[in-house]
């Protein structure tokens, strides 16, 4: 288990859920994976508790299995996964395009790659069958998914249409 940064209240054990925990997204950070409490408003900035690094830096990060369950189930984000190789060109085109996707999506999403040689076992989990292909998961759960580069103003909208409204309150 990573440990969970609060940065507000003190030493507290408190387990059961109170309205304050309830309106703030837990965010991976993007270098050390620990789970961060932000409160809505200000997603978007904000800095680790643990490391310090901002929580938001447009780009995407780079993940492998020891890395994987915090951003991908544990985040309040959707997490949107390029699944790239280094041999694959079209990956290779992909790779700019999915770096200025990251900046324009963010904060409402986290944007991610994972190299499917260092990581058979989570393209295996995905059944990524073609590279690249963009998976969008939520909670560990996969959302939708597209396979082949495409250009950015599609991506970014194809992102759009496949999320909810940003994260306010309920209802
Ligand atoms: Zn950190």
């Amino acid at each position: 288990m990573p440990p969970t940064a609060h940065s507000s209240t003190g030493p507290g054990s408190s387990t059961g859920p109170d309205s304050l925990a309830a309106d703030s997204l837990h965010i991976a950070c993007p270098h050390c994976d620990t789970l961060n409490r932000v409160p809505p408003a200000r997603l978007g900035g904000g800095k680790c508790g643990r490391c310090g690094n901002a929580l938001f830096e447009g780009k995407p990060v780079a993940l492998d299995a020891r890395r994987f369950a915090a951003h991908a189930e544990k985040s309040d984000l959707p997490l949107l996964i390029d699944f790239w190789a280094e041999w694959c060109g079209p990956c290779r085109m992909m790779a700019p395009v999915f770096a200025q996707a990251a900046a324009q999506l963010e904060p409402r999403v986290r944007l991610a790659k994972i190299d499917t040689e260092a990581s058979p076992d989570l393209a295996g989990r995905f059944g990524i069958r073609s590279i690249p292909s963009l998976v969008l998961v939520h909670h560990g759960r996969e959302i939708a998914r597209t396979a082949g580069a495409m250009p950015l103003p599609s991506l970014v909208a194809w992102v759009r249409q496949q999320i909810p409204s940003p994260p306010r309150g309920e209802g």
